[in-house]
């Protein structure tokens, strides 16, 4: 089972292998921690404390330590000093798993976690169908499949509930329609006069006050991978996760949240603010509706610090790096790809070619007609590869 190594260096787990010496892991999918070279197994000790959500008020009224930037882990195993500002990771010498014991920290301790479920190579069929769906892609993506050295990383999330309610101003619109007389000129000079129907929109002044209780709303902790991608990994399963162990992240790499719990609150409340504007205009009806103003105010806010699963995997392209994240519950697949120029430039060529035998061959049978080609305004050169996106975030250090 994890023994806790402690002394002089951060407080962490370590998970010999009982059978060979060598270390276990949690392998994904199973809920056992599993010796690679042996092929010992042993069970996930998964504790009796259910997942709980807490009290934000209390979080914030009180005083948290600075936690250091990165902390030393001494490796039971071979003795080697890491220094890592992650949660766990491998040892960089010899390998071993290591967990730190997050209460030594000064930091948030994370509530939950969603176990990895899909593993290396699920993870690769998956990013093998991905790159095969990509058009115009590089030949170079390919190499993204055989990436060995895609990351298993679990990453900080937090999550909120509150109950809110929202006093708004507002305007109900209502349609009504208008006969309307105008007239026209016709070609001889003569003016003549028709009627239409014309709807129109009376405004009446709306106010009133909704409520909604909002449960689980998610929020990145970490901003070093590129939030719209993490974005749209969702959904997650949320109602899967189980309570934190230090299990679970043996053998893989564990960020540390560095979005603060009150700015990821501001960030929650963004999400919530379309929500409620969107509750403001049902209640005020009519046909349309103008939402001026909606104060907020939000009772019983509780927070959780969730890990959730993810691979990523990096490559090079051009120079540049690349990232793509697989979803390690769903096995979604979200990232950056370059653009091949010769693949795009080649099959507008042959589009053209096609257009330009149909052309002929309808004009061949219409009896010659000269044809001149028009000038195709496609640019050539320009640049190798364009991204789907645009601001690259560095990899997370991994
Ligand atoms: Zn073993
Ligand atoms: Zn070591």
């Amino acid at each position: 089972m994890a023994e806790l190594i402690d002394g002089g260096t951060t407080a962490h787990h370590a998970y010999p292998c009982e059978q060979c010496g060598a270390s276990v892991e949690f392998a994904a999918g199973t809920g056992t921690l599993t010796c690679p070279y042996c092929g010992h197994a042993q069970q996930v000790d998964v504790g009796t404390r259910e997942v709980r959500e807490h009290d934000f008020a209390t979080l914030a009224a009180t005083q948290r330590p600075v936690a250091p930037a990165t902390q030393d882990y001494r490796c039971g195993k071979c003795g080697a000093v890491t220094t890592s500002d992650h949660l766990s990771q491998k040892c960089g010498f010899c390998g071993s798993p290591m967990v730190a014991e997050v209460e030594t920290l000064g930091l948030v301790e994370p509530e939950a976690v969603l176990p990895f479920e899909v593993d290396r190579a699920s993870m690769q069929s998956a990013l093998q169908k991905w790159v095969r769906s990509r058009w115009f892609a590089p030949s170079a993506l390919k190499k993204v499949v055989s990436a060995e050295q895609a990351h298993g990383v679990y990453l900080p999330h937090w999550t909120f509930d509150a109950r809110t309610r929202s006093d708004y101003v507002g305007q109900r619109g209502e349609h009504y329609w208008v006969t309307e007389t105008y007239t026209t000129t016709d070609s001889e000079g003569r003016s003549q006069t028709h009627t239409r129907q014309v709807q129109k929109t009376r405004w009446y002044h709306a106010s009133g006050t909704v409520a909604r209780d909002f449960d689980d709303v998610l929020v990145a902790g970490t901003g070093r991978v590129m939030p719209e991608h993490l974005a749209k990994l969702s959904p997650w399963p949320l109602d899967k996760a189980l309570s934190y162990q230090p299990d679970y992240l043996a053998g893989y790499e564990t960020l540390r949240y560095d979005v603060e719990p009150e700015a990821g609150l501001d960030v929650a409340k963004q999400e919530m603010a379309p929500v409620i504007e969107n509750d403001c205009e049902r209640d005020i009806g009519g046909d349309v509706q103008r939402v001026h103003q909606v104060s907020t105010g939000y009772a019983d806010v509780t927070y959780k610090l969730l890990l959730l699963p993810v691979w990523i995997a990096t490559y090079l392209y051009g120079g540049k790096p690349f990232q793509v994240l697989v979803n390690a519950r769903t096995a979604e697949v979200v990232g950056q790809r370059p653009w091949s120029a010769w693949k795009i430039v080649l099959t507008v060529l042959a589009g053209l070619l096609l257009i330009g035998a149909i052309v002929w061959a309808v004009v061949a049978a219409q009896g010659g007609w000269t044809v001149s080609v028009v000038n195709s305004d496609l640019a050539l050169s320009g640049h190798p590869a364009t991204r789907e996106s645009v601001g690259l975030y560095a990899d997370p250090g991994l």
